[in-house]
């Protein structure tokens, strides 16, 4: 891990570096193919002209030439020296007699000459020299010549190594500014990663509230150091949720196990003697057992829906004889309060009757539970809409404070004024009357005034049954 630490920047200056000097070597290179063009242009055509005129001068001349034909030749191409040899490269003419091209010949008769270079014979000591073969007819007889043509390049020569010179030092010096302001420019940006890269070392599940700097981050650094924060505060969100269900879960299971354990040690010491004790802890043991039973009941249902397990059946119902049948079992159940209902009739649709009915039941439970002193009244409405369908229950109980109101389907959440009444919930029923109609496709809908009452409305799609596909 530590050996890698810096490999990103390296790589990246790496990469800069090597474009840099690609892009070095290639003005070089440039350069240098521009001035060889350059000396090429300057001296081959003249000279291939000044052979051909040499050429037909001895052949109009009977093989003479005078040397003043060629300083008038040399002096308008501006050419240095002129070399003619005869077949067996004796020099006939020549404008001095103090070079020797024996090496020249040699260099040439090496294969030196090129398409692009037809001519060339060599480059010495800022000299351009080219070798001519051309024909001469003279005294009807037809000979060959050779004409060696000295050209003198040294002060383009001059410039160009001034030039090739001064290039290196720049682009030199350039390189050295690049590695020095480029390498640390690069560090400089890539420095929020290393700082992310610490604080995502020290995250763990003590340590959820830490979240990366974006001050020094910029562009998509910066993006993605925000996009990581928000992402930690949903993990931190949900795992703080879960942390807390675990803990409610423990705290609502303990009671009930410490009740059973109570009276189990209460029928051990004088259970076997006193029937009336003997009797008492039984019924509460089986009272409490139930309630745990319901609990871990409750529990696996949110479990499976959290693993995505839970299968609903889904059948075509009668919803109005549905509702119809829960009233009739909540008037029967609560004598002391006045139900009423609205319900409209032949109203079906594809659910999960037993879901939906245990939805329902949560909600006139709690109607019924958490009501005020006086008379206790419930009115429950099915209605019909355009393509849904609403299930009102409204009472007129202890109500719902807007705080509250924010937290009511959360798991485990009770109103502090139930926590005190001794209502018996567990503080599940509406996160599980939530997951059944999300899952139906529907929403609910809160309207509560502490001490006026609440009203709950379940918005239902109202669906048919799907065609089968062939
Ligand atoms: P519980 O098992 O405690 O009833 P629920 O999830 O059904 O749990 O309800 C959560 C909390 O919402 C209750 O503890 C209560 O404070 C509040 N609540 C729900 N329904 C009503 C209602 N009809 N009137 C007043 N408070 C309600």
């Amino acid at each position: 891990m530590q050996a890698n630490r810096y490999s990103l920047k390296k790589r990246i200056s790496f990469t800069y570096i090597s474009v840099y000097v690609g892009i070095c070597v290639l003005i070089i290179l440039s350069f240098v193919v521009g001035c060889a063009l350059y000396v090429r242009d300057k001296c081959e055509e003249p000279s291939d002209l000044l052979a051909t005129e040499i050429a037909f001068e001895m052949t109009t001349s009977g093989g003479q030439i005078m040397r003043e034909f060629l300083y008038e030749k040399c002096l308008l191409y501006g050419i240095n020296e002129v070399f003619v040899y005869d077949d067996d490269n004796e020099v006939l003419f020549a404008t001095t007699y103090i070079r020797d091209n024996d090496r020249y010949f040699a260099a040439k008769d090496k294969g030196m000459l090129t398409g692009f270079l037809p001519n060339f014979a060599e480059i010495s000591e800022g000299v351009y020299i080219t070798d001519h073969k051309k024909t001469v007819v003279d005294d009807e007889a037809q000979h060959d010549v050779r004409i060696i043509i000295h050209h003198s390049i040294s002060d383009e020569l001059a410039i160009f190594k001034y030039i090739v010179n001064m290039s290196f030092v720049l682009l030199l010096t350039g390189l050295v500014l690049f590695i020095v302001f480029g390498v640390s420019k690069t560090h400089k940006m890539l420095m929020p990663i290393t700082e992310m890269t610490e604080v995502a070392k020290k995250i763990n599940g003590e340590n959820m509230d830490l979240r990366f700097d974006t001050t020094g981050a910029k562009f998509e650094l910066s993006e993605l150091a925000l996009t990581i924060n928000s992402m930690m505060d949903r993990i931190m969100e949900s795992y703080d949720k879960q942390k807390r269900f675990v803990s409610d879960v423990s705290h609502e299971l303990r009671t009930p196990i410490s009740v059973i354990s109570g009276y189990a040690n209460m029928l051990k010491r004088w259970g076997k003697d006193d029937e009336e004790i003997l009797m008492e802890g039984i019924g509460n043991i089986i009272q409490e057992t139930e309630t745990m039973s319901e609990l871990v009941s409750t529990l696996l249902f949110l479990a499976r829906h959290d693993n995505e397990t839970l299968k609903y059946e889904l059948q075509q119902t009668d919803v109005s004889a549905m509702m119809a049948d829960i009233v009739k079992d909540a008037i029967l159940a609560n004598p002391g309060v006045k139900i009423f209902s609205e319900i409209d009739d032949s109203l079906c649709s594809y659910l999960d009757e037993a879901r939906i009915r245990q939805a329902v039941r949560v909600f006139i439970d709690n109607g019924i539970k958490y009501s005020a002193d006086g008379e206790k009244r419930l009115f429950v409405t099915l209605k019909k809409k355009h393509d849904h369908f609403e299930i009102m229950i409204k009472d007129n109980g202890i109500g719902i404070s807007e705080e509250d109101l924010q937290h009511i389907f959360e798991r485990f959440y009770r109103a502090d004024a139930s926590r005190t009444k001794d209502t018996g919930g567990y503080g599940l029923g509406l996160s599980i009357a939530k997951v059944i109609i999300i899952a139906h496709g529907g929403k609910i809908r809160v309207r509560s005034k502490p001490g006026e009452g609440s009203e709950f409305t379940i918005i239902l799609p109202q669906r048919t049954v799907p065609q089968k596909k062939d």
